[in-house]
């Protein structure tokens, strides 16, 4: 396994080098930067650890720079970061860590290169490679993490039990590389987490709600999904989810495992987006079954309704994890509560009305409406698939075909109530509501076509059967 740096990232090692030379300090790249160049990922930031005051060494790599950088510290941890371009470099001293049961935040003392490899999270992040003018380039990798990158595993440099009771955020941590890097978390470390998964609660939901992002971008997020499932943590940090899991009989009739369908849904989906939100919704797509779940004679099992009860959830859910609550969130729940419609118009004779509302109610947000419904297919029956896909290009046909003829994605109604208020002298009230929905659905159903005039006239004929007089 080699080593590529860029020319322009060995140029600002050699500065760095030159800087703690010029400081009598010796200095180490250490962590995510050197596992990453040994996988052969991209990197765009480096920690360096030295013997000595990181803060100090930050100043004087700086002021080897012309334009100078800005260097922003934190005296209380000792850390201090320069952006170069695109490429962020931490330094930080090197230290030696304890942990006290109740808390995340360790005793700090200054410690050595090897104290500070030992407070490292997993062996593939405990490598260090030498800046030092005697072994410029050496790999100090007191762990074997080299052989661990080689067979492709997550494991604690110290005892496991010991690593995630000091810090349970490692729990999540060593989740979120399994899934980013398709690696395996060895039998031992496993167990541990699972052991430790009730103390992920001393954990802030910012820092669990990190690490399930990352789980989420990662190329095939059921990986780390499924191991949160079976460490027990997902659990305790979103117990809804869980309530997916397994399947149930009645008179030999079973259903499918919503969990593993909504996994599977998650990966189709990430197959066609980086979008982190598409891929939320994926997740929580069918969110709302386990609530609405009923066995009934004759039928076997339903879950009617659980694209509303989802869609309700969907707020409370990105509350309790700390997700935004902003458009995003809006999104989500849009698509958690349309995501069936689009099956609902593969039957036949559908009118042109029907396709009309779902581009009305889902607007922009139709080809994300129609990229989760396609992801939604998980039969693995090939002819079923087929069919299903088949279907969908054909309710895709009718979208286009409406959306060219009607012009409805983006459409607001030509009377708006601003207009209705001025023309009847009202105050917004319920009469400019009924009117103005009134006006609405008649486009939608095709009643009256989608123009002004007849908008227009459709409206005097509403507010006169609600005995109102005009005033312009
Ligand atoms: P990414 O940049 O993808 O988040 P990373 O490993 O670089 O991955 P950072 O959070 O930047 O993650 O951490 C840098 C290094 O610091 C890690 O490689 C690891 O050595 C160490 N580290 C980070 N968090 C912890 C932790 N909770 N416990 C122990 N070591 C940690």
């Amino acid at each position: 396994m080699q080593i590529h740096c860029t020319e322009k990232e060995l140029k600002i090692l050699k500065i760095i080098a030159a800087a703690a030379d010029k400081l009598g300090v010796s200095c180490y790249l250490i962590g995510g930067f050197v596992r990453d160049k040994l996988i052969g990922r991209e990197t765009k930031d480096a920690d360096i650890v030295c013997m000595g005051d990181g803060i100090e060494l930050a100043h004087k790599v700086a002021a080897s720079f012309h334009p100078k950088p800005a260097v922003a510290y934190f005296k209380t941890f000792g850390t201090a970061q320069i952006k170069l371009d695109d490429f962020e470099v931490e330094f930080v001293g090197a230290r030696k860590e304890s942990y006290r049961q109740d808390s995340r935040k360790p005793e700090v003392e200054p410690g050595t290169i090897e104290d500070d490899q030992n407070r490292r999270d997993f062996t593939i992040n405990a490598m260090a490679i030498s800046l030092n003018a005697s072994d410029f380039g050496k790999l100090i990798d007191p762990f074997h993490g080299r052989e661990a990158i080689q067979a492709q595993i997550i494991q604690t440099p110290l005892p496991p039990l010991q690593t995630f009771s000091d810090d349970p955020l490692r729990m999540m941590r060593a989740i979120r590389f399994a899934a980013q890097l398709n690696f395996t978390i060895v039998p031992e470390t496993l167990e541990a987490i699972t052991d430790n998964a009730h103390r992920i609660r001393i954990v802030s939901q910012e820092r669990i709600t990190d690490e399930l992002n990352k789980i989420m971008l990662s190329e095939k997020p059921s990986i780390g999904w499924d191991l949160l499932f079976r460490t027990g943590l997902l659990q305790i940090i979103f117990p809804q989810m869980v309530d997916l899991y397994g399947a149930e009989y009645v008179d030999g009739k079973g259903h499918k495992d919503n969990f593993y369908h909504t996994l599977q849904v998650v990966d189709n989906i990430s197959e066609h987006t980086n979008d982190l939100w598409l891929r939320w919704a994926a997740l929580l797509h069918d969110i709302g079954k386990p609530a609405t779940k009923k066995f009934e004679e004759g039928h076997g099992w339903t879950f009617h309704g659980h694209e509303v009860v989802g869609a309700r959830m969907v707020p409370k859910i990105f509350g309790r994890l700390k997700l935004p609550l902003n458009e995003k969130m809006k999104l989500v729940q849009k698509l958690v509560l349309l995501h069936l419609r689009p099956i609902s118009l593969t039957k036949e004779n559908i009118t042109d009305s029907a396709v009309r509302r779902l581009l009305f109610d889902a607007g922009e947000d139709i080809d994300h409406l129609m990229m989760l419904c396609s992801a939604d297919i998980t039969s693995k029956n090939p002819n079923k698939v087929k069919r299903y896909l088949r279907n969908f290009e054909i309710v895709r046909e009718r979208l286009l075909e409406v959306e060219e003829k009607d012009k409805i994605r983006n459409w607001q109604p030509p009377i708006s109530g601003e207009m209705i208020m001025a023309k009847f002298g009202l105050k917004p009230s319920k009469p400019v509501g009924i009117i103005k929905d009134a006006i609405r659905e008649a486009i939608l159903d095709g009643v009256i076509p989608n123009e002004f005039e007849a908008a227009y006239a459709f409206m005097l004929q509403k507010a006169s059967e609600l005995n109102l007089v005009a005033v312009e």
